[in-house]
This record gives structure tokens, sequence and C-alpha cells, in this order.
């Protein structure tokens, strides 16, 4: 290594972080202020907060929390305000600075959730409205507390077959920009089920895509699979490839960020798989 080799900056010109959450949402941490300022410090464009909004009224996961200074109100469209306001001040705040703000929310989908999160997409003007599917049959899956109580319902078919009927019904329902890190059944299905997740998937991605093509849907390439340690993105390489041959748009990149430090996590490879440009919604 040359005397003079300084390890660069990680540097994402013009790169977007489209899934970022903060201390809004009950399994973050951080103020919206310091992942921005992570943002600035990585030279990313613009960042879209996307805290949870969950309110299944039989789901079993963490509860319909938003987190408000600390304080864990029940989830609703009245205790979302301060989040608003918060991104909306923040994105003034920092559009002097170059920084890029959008306000977004992940809505954790569940059957026949269509007009609730139809009236939650109404109640602010949001930028951006990202469906997070994380339970299957109102159980979630991606939690270390629930998974195997998820999972021991179904073999390894019937739980993707039920996953993918529920992606596409998200896509279906129209509401939603994009479908959150698709196939994330992974995170803990490789271990429940073990190592056989490579092509269970394989049935049902046409109708998916088709569904995604027709009511202009996306996919994002979420890096946090990286992070939890199935070494791939949500979805694998393989589907977002499939997905972009068969004419998906696939735009937003999203490093499902829950702590400042993971904005632009994993970018260097990822942002060479999407378009690389400044947007906020979709013209
Ligand atoms: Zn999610
Ligand atoms: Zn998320």
């Amino acid at each position: 290594m040359p005397d003079n080799f300084e390890l660069e900056e990680i540097h994402f010109e013009g790169a977007m972080d489209f899934h970022v959450h903060c201390d809004y949402s009950i399994d973050a941490v951080g103020k919206i202020d310091e992942y921005c300022e992570a943002a600035l410090a990585r030279n990313i464009a613009e960042i879209c907060f996307t805290t949870h909004y969950d309110c299944n009224p039989i789901g079993d996961c963490q509860g319909n929390l938003i987190s408000i200074n600390g304080e864990h109100k029940p989830t609703s469209i009245e205790n979302l305000k301060p989040y608003v306001d918060d991104v909306l001040r923040a994105a003034e705040k920092f559009q002097l600075r170059g920084l890029s703000v959008k306000l977004g929310l992940e809505f954790g989908w569940y059957d026949n959730c269509e007009e609730t999160a139809q009236k939650v997409k109404d109640a602010y003007n949001f930028d951006y409205f990202l469906c997070g599917i994380h339970e299957i049959e109102n159980i979630c899956f991606c939690c270390r507390s629930t998974y195997k109580k998820c999972f021991e319902r179904y073999t390894l078919d019937e739980m993707v077959e039920k996953y993918f009927q529920t992606a596409i019904a998200a896509s279906d329902s129209k509401l939603f920009d994009t479908i959150a890190h698709l196939e994330y059944y992974v995170k803990y299905a490789k271990d429940f089920y073990g190592d056989k997740l490579d092509k269970v998937y394989e049935p049902y991605l046409d109708d998916l895509f088709k569904s995604l093509i027709a009511s202009e849907t996306t996919i994002e390439i979420n890096t946090a699979g990286y992070r939890h340690g199935v070494n791939q993105y949500y979805p694998n390489m393989r589907i977002i490839n499939r997905a972009k041959k068969a004419g998906v748009h696939i735009q937003f990149l999203g490093s499902d960020a829950h702590r400042p430090q993971d904005i632009g996590y994993e970018f260097e490879i990822a942002s060479s798989f999407v378009p690389n440009r400044i947007t906020g919604t979709e013209e």
C-alpha cells in the first residue's frame, strides 16, 4: 500500500436512501437530525424517512406503537403528526445544506387493511408510501420473538406461497409506491427451514411481476440483509434481475437504517443497480 494511501471516505454522490427509520419507530435509535447529518457526511443527496406505522388490530408483534420523544403512544393518525412535523422541519433545515429530505411512511400490511391504509395515506402529504410486509396471517415473521410461532404453522412451500399471495395483494391494492424488502422471510426462514430457500419463490414471481407492473408499484433494493447476516439484498440478486427483465421498475435503494450509522449501508455496489438521480415522487 503506498504511503500516501488513505482509506477513502464513503461517498455516494447523488445516491438516495429511501428507507430510513428514526426514533419515532420503537425499534430504532437516533433523532431525525442525526440521520440527516449521517447522510450529509456520506454525500447522499436525498433521504426519505419511513417510520413504521403498524396498526393490525389482531397482530401480535411489538405492539402498535409510535415513539414520541421516547414515550410510546398508540399508532394513530393524530399520534403520527409529531413525526410528520419533525420531518418537514428537517426538510427545510437541511435543504439549505444540500440534502433533500422526504416524508415517507412504512405502512405495515395486514389482511384487509386497505381502507385503513388509504386513510393514513390521505391524512398527510407523503412523498413516498412504502408497504412493509412483516407478518403472515397476523403473526410477525421478522421478529426474533415471534418468527417460530409464525413459521411453525406452515411447511416452507406453504409459507412462501402465503407470503407471495400477501405481496400480490399489497401490490394489487395500488396503495403503495413500493413494496419494501421483498423476500424478507429469508431473515429467519434460513434458520427455521434450513438452507433450501433458493428457488421456493419461483412459482410466484411471474404473477407478482405482472401485478407490480399493472399497479405501477415498484420494489426496492433493501441492503439490510447484509446486516442481518443473510448475505443478500432483499430480494436477492436473482429476483432483482428477473424483475428488471420482466419490466418491473426498480428505482429505490433502502438501507432500512435503524441507527444513523446505517444510512447508505452497503450502497457501494447496490447503487449501480438503480438510476442515479434525485427524485422524490414518481412523475
Ligand atoms: Zn420493514
Ligand atoms: Zn423498515
